[in-house]
């Protein structure tokens, strides 16, 4: 069997904390996710922010002028200007999601904490306040995109406190105060599963990207990656990145020998279970995440082996011709056995004057060629310089 092309436990998500249960995939992720995070921040910051200074000025107005009102407007604008701020440096860290974060919960924070200094300062109009704290619930749970339990957390704490205030400052009777409470539990309920629900559905789509975006990188039968990525994506990484800090970089192109043979004798699906068993040894015996093995061909393998030199790929490619010779493949009960030969090439950017890299995929094909001509079975390595 090929192998899957995105391990089911890296699209798992924790169920309480809606995110990931693999942390490079989740901050792989939130990457992928910034600049909508950024654009919802924005948006919902700026909103705040006029909502804040709109009734900033509807308290001058209808209220009008006394210390109280002072206060009121000044925790009103002080909001505002604390919206404001994260929301120009948001501007100037479009990169950083942990800076997302940050601004999330000092909006949330300082939101919630204004809004309760506004309900302490006007003790007479609780029931009012309540609907006001239902939209600051359901804003702090949607529209100001952030982890779920720091939403949870900031959203619970503010309408505990909210109660707190109704109780000791509102004068309300019992029955009308657990009404109040009853209901604005039922809001951060509610709140609570929408926001899950997003999250969730977030991540869902974003499972689905990556396994799509696999499959279309990999070669069906052997779980390799396919040749138009090696051509749109690997190899220009690769070189690109050697190049910038001077590394060597080995390639080695493999090819089964006789193995139009293996498919007269065994059949086709001999052939598969051949090629699928040579594709999972290269697999096995190179780096996990930093060698790739690309499925160049028919029968035909290309690795690329980032920060080895020639001596590197050289033992590499000895041993694997070996692992294979020395191990036949079982199928249906029999064993097939086969050999394989190797072209190594290999540039070092540290030393390399002139463009050798540009025919690596080239050079080594000739010396797979080499190898086949003096007998297959062997390995034929060189350094291009
Ligand atoms: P050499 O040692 O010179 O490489 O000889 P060879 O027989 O391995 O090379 P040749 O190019 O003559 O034959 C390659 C064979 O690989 C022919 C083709 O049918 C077979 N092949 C290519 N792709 C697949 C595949 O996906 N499955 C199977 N079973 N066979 C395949
Ligand atoms: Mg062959
Ligand atoms: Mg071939």
């Amino acid at each position: 069997m090929p192998p899957n092309p995105v391990p089911s436990r890296t699209i798992k998500v924790a169920p309480l904390r809606c995110e990931f249960c693999d942390a490079t995939t989740e901050s792989e992720f939130l990457r992928h996710q910034l600049a909508m995070t950024h654009a919802q921040l924005r948006v919902t910051f700026l909103f705040c922010a006029l909502f804040y200074l709109c009734f900033a000025a509807t308290d001058l107005i209808w209220v009008g002028y006394s210390l109280k009102t002072c206060l009121l407007v000044g925790a009103r604008i002080a909001v505002a200007a604390v919206v404001l701020t994260c929301l120009a440096l948001l501007k100037r860290r479009p990169d950083s999601i942990p800076f997302t974060r940050v601004a999330a919960n000092i909006v949330e924070v300082a939101g919630a904490a204004g809004f309760l200094l506004i309900a302490a300062l006007r003790p007479t109009e609780f029931s009012l306040h309540a609907i006001s704290m239902s939209i600051v619930v359901i804003v702090l749970y949607i529209y100001i995109p952030n982890r779920l339990i720091y939403a949870v957390t900031i959203a619970a704490a503010a309408t505990a406190f909210f109660m707190l205030l109704a109780w000791q400052l509102g004068g309300m009777p019992t029955l009308e105060l657990a009404t109040m409470a009853s209901l604005l539990a039922l809001t951060n309920v509610f709140g609570y599963v929408a926001a899950r629900r997003y999250q969730i559905l977030w991540r869902e789509e974003y499972s689905a990207q990556m396994v799509l975006k696999n499959l279309s990188v990999r070669d069906p039968l052997t779980g390799c990656y396919n040749r138009r990525h090696l051509h749109e994506q690997l190899l220009e990484t690769e070189i690109s990145r050697a190049q910038r800090y001077r590394l060597s970089l080995t390639v080695i192109m493999s090819d089964l020998d006789h193995f139009k043979a293996v498919n007269d004798t065994y059949g086709h699906y001999g052939g598969d279970a051949v090629l699928q068993r040579f594709a999972a040894l290269l697999q096995s015996m190179t780096r996990d995440s930093i060698d790739s093995v690309v499925r160049y061909g028919g029968e035909e393998f290309l690795l690329i082996l980032p920060e080895t030199d020639l001596a590197g790929g050289e033992l590499l490619a000895e041993r694997l011709r070996q692992t294979l010779a020395d191990t036949p493949v079982d199928h249906e009960g029999q064993q097939i056995h086969v050999t394989a030969s190797f072209g190594v090439a290999s540039v070092d950017f540290a030393s390399s004057t002139h463009e050798a890299h540009d025919n690596m995929i080239a050079a080594a094909d000739e010396l797979l060629y080499a190898a086949k001509n003096s007998g297959r079975n062997r390995v034929c390595a060189q350094q291009l310089v």
